[in-house]
């Protein structure tokens, strides 16, 4: 039995990664430096695999900013812009992933990884791009994890998925650069060969539903790799879902041996089992590489029974699910965590030495130590009251059709609503947040850390939201909001008050570039104790006549960025999410607020990896949205807000989610996502964003009126409301204030073309 795992996370139990980085960029690190703390990751890193017993310690899967990135970079994938910057210097590799601003030129895209909250670098294709080998930082780290006596695994991103996941910018077929990629491909595993006996390929897109044309190139590709890599053993690497749909093509590509996420899909064992050839290797993913509980040890043997029966122990591996890249690295430095809840958690370094038990307990080593420990903590899990709740399960299953729908259809409230509110023809409104101010900061800090009273706290917060209100009147907007100063984060601060939800200390995940989450874990059943956003509200309404929003972070966006447990289906998790944002909104309600907005910004994101699963995922995560957001009265006007622009794939689900309003991103792609509701028009009120809020630039009032102008092509005037992109609490007050003062004048100049 051999062991191993796709891959360490790179930023450090101290986040060390992203301070050097973001220190570099400011000019405070030279560049040797920097990668002095990547070598000390990378080598830190090899140590805890060797530790714990592998066989093989992963390469090439740190990267100082994105693998994908690297990739690309390594292929020579160099898009036009950048080519006139100093080849492979360090400094076109950051502004490839950042821009540079002052030289007027955009990063490249970023995208999720999958449906991870991993964001990777989307690869662009040009005509005529001259791919070539163009790096040889994996040949190097591999040879130095070599010559420091580790048995390195270099991980390569395989040339399928690379090419999947990038976008052709011109009229080409990404396929057809395919011929020109190979041979760049077979060089670096020729290369890589010299200095490994194994190299892993990962083809997560294996595991999706791939077109006819897209899996025969499979087994081309394979054949020249395998050819390039002479006895070096090559792993193609599946993971997030199944492979089994794949297998009669999989099932015959020349590779060594195939890896398997059997977290994810653990079903697709016995299929692979049965077609997957005897004697070639197979890695069992059984260690959760996206979570943070504990391995049950007992459950997973009993999983892999029928491949430890029948296969040739010689053939298996022992592995993490994935890479353990969206796990946090120690659960060591967590000193604040309940030390019940802590019993039940493992972090990167934890799960490396739970797949080493597994191997050991496999070759007959004495590990009942370790099982003994395992167990127990895993009984105590299962049967502890901390996650048990019976109030809040019988809620969930007592969800009614009637708790999913409004009492009357949109053209009904719709006209109860209007006389009430008397807004403009084009009401304007903002997505929640305003520019959270260094002072604010100061303030939110010292109030964690107990060092100015509760008093203190709150009168500094009303003072930032009377300012808001201020502001906001002498713009001229029609809707308000109170700014959200005393919000962090917008799922944290809901799931700190939250009932069944804990939170480490340094439980940091890479989510892009330097930028790290901490995600919220939910171990337990989810309730709300007392009113979350009241106070705030009802303070923020007493400063005005204008209708202020309540704004609430949706059932599935608060599920999709936390650590979910793992002892029940998402969708009851989010059930018990949906009824506590419903018990808010009706106290918002019952406090006299008219207006609720609803930010269901992850909704796409949850999106299962296959076609086939999405009608599914999507009947649940509406009818979350729907359970939070139906229980009130025909008068009060429901608002929801997402921040991305393709909805080809979901417009009907988010027609179905029945918010009386809904506010998109939309002026980065010029209201190009407008046609998604040309074929099947968003039946209630829309707002999509007329300013791209993720750079200070200031849009012109021509500009905004341009978009508007380009909306009411596809939405009647009567149902168009005026706002950005989403929120403001990355921008600072000058460009706001600019911005908003554009987008009234722009709708005040629309309004009087109309009348
Ligand atoms: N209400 C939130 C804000 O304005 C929404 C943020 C988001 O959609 N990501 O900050
Ligand atoms: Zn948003």
């Amino acid at each position: 039995m051999k062991t191993h795992i796709l891959g360490f996370p790179r930023i450090g139990s101290q986040r060390e990664l992203k301070f050097a980085v973001e220190s570099f960029w400011k000019g405070e690190q030279s560049e040797a430096q920097l990668q002095t703390v990547a070598d000390t990751l990378k080598q830190t890193h090899w140590g805890i695999q060797r530790d714990a017993g592998f066989d093989t310690v992963a390469t090439g899967d740190f990267s100082l900013y994105d693998h994908l990135l690297d990739t690309a970079v390594m292929l020579g994938a160099i898009p036009p812009r950048f080519q006139s910057l100093e080849p492979g210097a360090l400094s076109t590799y950051f502004t490839m992933a950042r821009g540079d601003a002052a030289q007027g030129i955009p990063p490249m895209e970023m995208t999720k990884w999958f449906d991870t909250n991993y964001h990777y670098i989307v690869p662009e294709f040009t005509h005529g791009m001259q791919f070539k080998l163009s790096s040889n930082r994996l040949q190097q780290d591999t040879r130095q994890a070599q010559e420091a006596g580790f048995s390195p695994k270099p991980v390569v991103v395989g040339p399928l998925t690379f090419l999947q996941l990038g976008k052709e910018l011109d009229s080409c077929n990404r396929w057809d650069y395919l011929d020109d990629l190979l041979p760049v491909y077979e060089e670096l595993i020729r290369q890589l060969s010299q200095h490994c006996d194994i190299i892993q390929i990962d083809e997560p897109i294996f595991c999706t539903e791939l077109s006819p044309d897209v899996s025969a190139l499979a087994q081309k590709v394979y054949t020249q790799l395998s050819r390039a890599a002479g006895s070096t053993h090559l792993m193609l690497a599946t993971y997030f879902e199944s492979c089994d749909h794949n297998l009669d093509w999989i099932a015959d590509l020349p590779v060594d041996s195939l890896h398997l996420d059997l977290v994810r899909a653990p079903a697709q064992l016995p299929e692979v089992l049965a077609r997957w050839p005897a004697q070639k290797g197979l890695s069992l993913g059984i260690v959760d590489g996206r979570n943070i509980w504990k391995s049950d040890l007992l459950q997973i043997i009993e999983l892999l029974q029928p491949a430890l029966t029948h296969r040739d122990p010689n053939t298996l591996w022992f592995g993490s699910s994935c890479s353990l890249l969206h796990c946090p690295v120690n659960l060591e430095t967590e000193t604040e965590l309940d030390p019940e809840l802590r019993n039940w958690m493992a972090f990167a370094v934890q799960k490396c030495s739970e797949i080493d038990v597994l191997a050991r307990l496999q070759n007959g080593d004495d590990c009942s130590e370790e099982l003994r420990q395992n167990s127990a903590a895993i009984e105590h899990r299962r049967t502890s009251s901390l996650t048990y709740n019976p109030t809040v399960r019988t809620r969930v299953e007592t969800i009614k059709p009637d708790h999913l729908k409004r009492h009357h259809p949109f053209s009904v409230r719709s006209a109860i609503q209007q006389p009430l509110l008397n807004l403009p023809l084009f009401p304007t409104t903002t997505i929640g947040s305003f520019p959270q101010t260094a002072e604010i900061r100061r303030s939110r800090k010292a109030h964690r850390q107990g060092t100015c009273s509760e008093a203190t706290y709150r009168k500094a917060m009303e003072q930032e939201i009377c300012q808001v209100i201020k502001e906001q009147e002498q713009l001229g907007l029609d809707v308000l909001v109170h700014g959200e100063p005393e919000r962090n984060d917008m799922v944290e601060y809901f799931g700190q008050q939250l009932d069944g939800f804990c939170f480490t200390q340094q439980g940091w995940v890479q989510s892009y570039g330097s930028r790290c989450v901490k995600p919220p874990i939910i171990y337990g059943d989810v309730s709300r104790p007392k009113p979350m956003t009241l106070d705030w509200i009802q303070f923020a309404q007493q400063q005005t006549d204008k209708p202020v929003k309540g704004m609430l972070t949706g059932p599935v966006t608060i599920l999709c960025w936390s650590f979910v447990r793992n002892d029940l289906p998402r969708r009851v998790v989010c059930q018990q999410i949906a009824w506590a944002i419903r018990d808010e909104l009706l106290d918002l309600e019952a406090a006299g607020t008219r207006i609720i907005q609803i930010d269901e910004a992850a909704l796409r994101e949850g999106m299962p990896l296959k076609a086939s699963d999405e009608q599914a995922y999507l009947q649940w995560a509406v009818d979350c949205f729907r359970l939070a957001s139906c229980g009130v009265q025909d008068q009060t006007q429901i608002h929801t807000h997402m921040c991305y622009s393709e909805f080809n794939a979901i417009a009907e689900a988010i027609a179905a989610m029945d918010a009386d309003v809904i506010s998109i991103e939309a002026s980065r792609s010029g209201m190009e996502l407008l046609q998604a509701f040309e074929t099947s028009p968003y039946p209630n009120d829309i707002g999509p964003g007329v300013w791209d809020i993720h750079s200070p630039r200031v849009p012109s009032e021509e500009e905004i009126f341009d978009l508007l102008q380009r909306a009411r092509n596809v939405i009647p005037d009567d149902r168009l409301w005026v706002n950005p992109d989403c929120g403001l609490k990355t921008r600072a007050w000058p460009e706001t204030k600019a911005s908003l003062q554009n987008m009234v004048a722009a709708t005040q100049r629309l309004r009087a073309l109309t009348h």
